[in-house]
């Protein structure tokens, strides 16, 4: 046995380990793409009847509109009526439920990432101010945006409207009318907060630590008919992570939720690289 064949020996044993390891790593990986692939394809599948279901449902309506707003309609239209807004009410939450599955799994990495670009904190909140601002005007909810402007994050401009989209989305909808919802950014240390804070329902300390888990919802939010799918906020975990970010929250049951966007104020190093002032 002279040194070199104990050496090689070792090596081959080592080698032996990563090959069967990385056999494991494939094989749960396999299983995991197969799995991601098989909610992608049948979510897409379903997105072609729920859309008729909501184009019938319409038609129904329509067809079934009084020309005479104040004419009484005959009980069995009425009902039919009822039913008819019953299909729309429960297929655009089927929608919604399907759509933010193929959005989870294009997270969880079916499809490749877009490359990260800087991001400007100011767009991202007007964008979410705007696409919220319907839902929040109908229960007469104030959103404010405080904080910092001229931020800059790095990553995906509609990700990120995503998830502070969905972060306000719930503000408004676990919130009573008349309140206030406050968006603030700030920068602190190496990152950037995007906070969003709302006056609403709040959330138990038993179900706090797992509203983050895919359809999990907390019973105060399940008997209120906010159309929720249980899938917002596994979202902004994925988009947050895939940022090198977080999400947390801080919430009293009765007396509101904060619920804090922590995202590195730094270009991940695979954008510095591709920079021409590399290196700031
Ligand atoms: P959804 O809102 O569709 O039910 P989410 O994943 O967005 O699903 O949220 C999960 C659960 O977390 C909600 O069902 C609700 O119980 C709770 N939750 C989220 N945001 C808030 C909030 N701002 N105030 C109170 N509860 C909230």
């Amino acid at each position: 046995d002279n040194p070199l064949g104990v050496h090689l020996r070792a090596m081959g044993i080592g080698a032996g380990y990563i090959a069967v390891e990385a056999a494991d790593v494939t094989e749960s990986h396999r299983l995991a793409r197969v799995r991601r692939d098989f909610v992608a394809n049948v979510s897409h599948e379903l997105k072609t009847p729920i859309g008729a279901l909501q184009l019938l449902a319409e038609a129904l309506l329509d067809a079934t509109e009084p020309a005479d707003a104040q004419a009484d309609l005959p009980e069995d239209l009425v009902a039919a009526r009822r039913f008819a807004e019953r299909i729309q009410h429960e297929s655009t939450r089927l929608g919604r439920l399907v759509q933010e599955l193929l959005e989870l799994t294009r997270l969880q990495g079916a499809e490749p990432q877009p490359p990260p670009e800087p991001v400007s904190v100011d767009w991202v909140i007007a964008e979410v101010v705007d696409r919220t601002r319907t839902g929040a005007s109908a229960r007469r909810i104030d959103v404010v945006v405080e904080g910092e402007r001229g931020l800059t994050v790095y990553g995906s401009d509609t990700q990120l409207a995503t998830a502070v989209a969905n972060l306000v989305e719930n503000a408004i909808n676990y919130s009573g009318e008349d309140t206030t919802v406050r968006i603030t950014a700030r920068a602190v240390d190496e990152h950037v907060e995007i906070a969003v804070a709302d006056q609403g329902i709040g959330i138990a300390p038993t179900d706090v630590d797992r509203i983050f888990e895919r359809f999990y919802r907390a019973d105060q939010a399940r008997s209120r008919s906010t159309g929720g799918t249980g899938l917002g906020l596994a979202i902004v975990k994925h988009i947050a992570s895939n940022h090198g970010g977080r999400v947390e929250v801080s919430s009293t049951l009765g007396g509101g939720s904060t619920f804090t966007l922590r995202l590195p104020a730094r270009p991940p190093d695979d954008l510095l690289a591709t920079l021409p002032s590399a290196g700031i």
